[in-house]
């Protein structure tokens, strides 16, 4: 696929993942239709890695621009000034290190702001204009959109909604504050309640998954069981459910949303937690009974909307 021969122009927009840089190629006349992927492993260094980003660029053809989503606080020049995922990389201009590389107009946001903007265009959230997209993995990423655009703030670090403070006596995060949303509604955050509750003498069934021991029962053992009808299991999940509709519906009584995405590993749940979100988010959210129609979904488009949506951002360098 290259740009020119077709008469059609392609952008590429890469995820940088902790393990995987993912690039996929879109035509952004048609997002919902990926025309290329490539993938390589994150290798360690900011050298190496700006080096593997470019090898992702030039697998995907020629595209006339390109988008790059990456987890941390990304200026809105493209600096991107902290990275909980890589860490080691800090005041990095990904901008200037990219067009250096591949010669291409470049725009860098946040990995869950892209993710975001992936599932407006081409995934769960098509037609609606306020959103919130919530990625729910070993942390939690977060995306808005507001009247159909996206809120990047002033300086491009909008949408931290996993460092919302919920508990101030909480456990420690790794931004440098206590009781972050994510320590509690992140996949950590499940692992956390089942480690505690199986401490405690619960979650029988789950730590005869995890094979006896109660410090080596993580969040699929309390799900194994849930699935099965544990009694124990579903009160952890009860319990971890409420965490994630706190946040939820703190987010919708600020933001008005029409529709909440959650996205992120801990999806596979499925119903075992969607059920209970939607349940909980009823009292978690202001005046219920004005907001029966927000809906709270899955993502659609797993592991490539980040990758998606940063096409779909990069192909905004082009000149009309
Ligand atoms: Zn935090």
């Amino acid at each position: 696929v290259s740009s020119g021969t077709t008469g059609t122009t392609v952008t590429a927009g890469l995820d940088i993942g902790g393990t995987k840089i993912l690039g996929v190629a879109v035509d952004p006349a048609d997002p919902e239709t990926i025309v290329g992927e490539a993938r390589v492993p994150t290798p360690d260094g900011e050298e190496q890695l700006l080096d593997a980003m470019a090898e992702v660029v030039v697998k995907l053809g020629s595209p006339a621009a390109v988008g790059v989503g990456i987890a941390g606080l990304v200026s809105r020049g493209g600096v991107l000034q902290v990275s909980p995922n890589i860490p080691g990389l800090r005041g990095v201009d990904v901008v200037a290190e990219m067009h250096r590389r591949v010669g291409l107009p470049i725009r860098v946001d946040n990995d869950a702001t892209c993710a975001a903007w992936g599932e407006h265009l081409a995934g769960a959230a098509r037609g609606a204009d306020d959103v919130v997209c919530v990625t729910l993995g070993t942390g939690i990423g977060a995306g808005i959109i507001a009247d159909g655009e996206l809120v990047r703030g002033a300086h491009g670090f909008g949408g931290e909604a996993g460092h919302m403070v919920v508990d101030p006596s909480g456990p420690p995060c790794p931004c440098g504050r206590s009781g972050c949303w994510e320590r509690f509604a992140s996949g950590s955050g499940l692992a956390r309640l089942a480690r505690d509750a199986a401490a405690a003498g619960r979650l029988e069934r789950a730590r005869l998954l995890a094979g006896g021991e109660a410090t080596a029962v993580r969040s699929e053992h309390v799900s194994s069981a849930a699935a099965e009808g544990d009694a124990q299991a579903l009160a952890v999940m009860d319990a971890f459910a409420r965490w994630v509709a706190l946040g939820v519906g703190n987010l919708v009584t600020l933001l008005d949303c029409s529709l909440v995405v959650i996205g992120g590993g801990l999806v596979a749940l499925g119903d075992l937690l969607l059920d209970r979100v939607c349940t909980a988010f009823r009292t978690d959210v202001m005046s219920p009974e004005e907001r029966l129609d927000v809906r709270i979904v899955p993502a659609q488009l797993g592991d490539r909307a980040g990758a998606i949506g940063a096409a779909m951002l990069g192909s905004r360098e082009l000149s009309p």
